[in-house]
């Protein structure tokens, strides 16, 4: 157990069940009694004790921090190319590294993927870990899981960064239970405590009603998912020099678990979400699927340009669930997001507010989307994006 209480120096005082936050402790015959089924260690109650009746294992506290050095970034890539949102994590990195005042890294897999190295140095990399083998071709957990790993026992990096892409979703959180570390899911934003040098990490809670502040005191490396279109991505230096170093790859015969037999990608040729330049997004007011229809033919107006929709119209069923944007959803960063017939509630803004420039059609002039939108239009969508269509070359 991580917390035990010392029977002789308990006086029954209930000050550690007030403060326990997982309602582990419980008083009886004025003795506190922990329930280990629920205890999370916290170490809450320890310090609440001011009779010194509470001991944690020291274990639990052991690593020694000052070992970790460096900020990672995974840098995903997908046949050949790397994932835009690695970009992004470098231009975040950087900043960090530079209050740490440590180096900024890339720890690149793959199969024949060393020109990619060049690009990550450009965008802010000092050096990148570099690991080619045929079975890192294609992303597969165990595979990847395993060399991060080995790499993060090796080199001891204090923060590693990942995009909060489907593969970045999936390695992170198995890579942190393999290191025994602490994981924030879906950051919105990263800085440096200037006291400790600790990274603190914020993302939304509550259904996007309140920003928690997440800290990792005790375990390392600190580690973050970031979702694509969130952070800024540096400006490329050419000529920005750094320093490659080879991975020793070697699988054992029951390492790898998974074959790729095929990969079929489900949104057809359409751009993604994450990718597309003009974005024309519909809610509850294009009333059905073929409301959605009308978005099409405004979004073809554009070069790449995709429809996407309101959690509540994907919901219905009239598009699907891969074109949602919002918290729960995708998050974008267009030139042009068009929100049309959506009312602009705070898990869908979550998600495109970050736009460039947004275009809000609703019949309500009262509707929330109003407040974030660049240009507002007041109308009935039927009428209003028909004469936008007109308008347009
Ligand atoms: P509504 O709120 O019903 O708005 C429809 C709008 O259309 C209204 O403003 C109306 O005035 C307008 N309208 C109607 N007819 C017309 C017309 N003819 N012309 C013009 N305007 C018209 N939502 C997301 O979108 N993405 C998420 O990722 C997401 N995640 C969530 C996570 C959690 C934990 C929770 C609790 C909710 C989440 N939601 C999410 C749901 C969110 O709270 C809203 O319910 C949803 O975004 C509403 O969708 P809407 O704007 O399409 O519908
Ligand atoms: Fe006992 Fe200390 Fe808890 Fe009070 S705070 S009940 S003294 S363990
Ligand atoms: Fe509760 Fe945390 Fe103390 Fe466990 S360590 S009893 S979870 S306050």
């Amino acid at each position: 157990m991580a917390v035990r209480v010392i029977k002789e120096k308990c006086k029954g005082c209930s000050k550690c069940k007030k403060v326990c936050p997982f309602e582990a402790v419980t008083i009886e015959k004025k003795l506190a009694i922990i329930d280990e089924s629920k205890c999370t260690g916290c170490g809450q109650c320890v310090e609440s004790c001011k009779f010194g009746a509470i001991e944690q294992d020291k274990d639990e506290t052991k690593v020694d921090l000052s070992a970790y050095k460096g900020v990672w970034v995974f840098a995903e890539q997908r046949k050949g190319k790397i994932t835009p949102v690695v970009f992004e994590l470098l231009g975040e990195g950087r900043k960090l590294a530079d209050d740490i005042g440590t180096e900024l890294c890339a720890i690149l897999l793959g199969d024949k993927v060393e020109k990619l190295t060049k690009d990550l140095i450009a965008y802010g990399a000092d050096k990148v870990y570099l690991a080619e083998d045929p079975e890192l071709k294609d992303y597969r957990t165990d595979a990847y899981a395993k060399v991060i790993n080995d790499a993060i026992e090796k080199y001891k990096p204090e923060i590693v960064l990942y995009g909060a892409t489907h593969i970045g979703r999936d390695l992170a959180p198995c890579l942190a239970v393999k290191a025994q570390t602490g994981l924030t899911a879906d950051c919105t934003k990263l800085e440096i405590d200037p006291e400790d040098k600790k990274i603190k990490q914020t993302r939304p809670a509550f259904g996007g009603n309140l920003m928690a502040t997440i800290v990792c005191p005790k375990t390392r490396p600190q580690m973050s998912t970031v979702r694509p279109g969130v952070m800024q991505k540096a400006a490329p230096d050419k000529k920005k020099k750094g320093k490659v170093i080879n991975l020793k790859v070697k699988f054992g015969k029951n390492d790898i678990r998974t074959k790729v037999l095929k990969i079929v990608k489900t949104a057809g040729d359409q751009v993604s979400l994450t990718d597309a330049k003009v974005i024309v997004a519909g809610g509850m007011g294009v009333g059905g699927p073929e409301g959605f229809e009308l978005l099409q033919k405004l979004a073809d107006k554009f070069p790449g340009g995709v429809v996407a929709a309101s959690r509540a119209a994907v919901d219905s069923g009239w598009i699907d669930h891969s074109r949602q944007v919002g918290q729960t959803g995708t998050t974008v960063k267009p030139n042009i997001y068009f929100a049309c017939g959506i009312s602009g509630a705070i898990q869908h803004v979550a998600g495109m507010q970050t736009s460039d420039i947004i275009i809000a059609i609703n019949k309500n002039e009262t509707a929330p989307i109003f407040e974030v939108a660049d240009y507002g239009i007041v109308g009935d969508l039927f009428k209003v994006i028909p004469e936008i269509i007109a308008a347009l070359p």
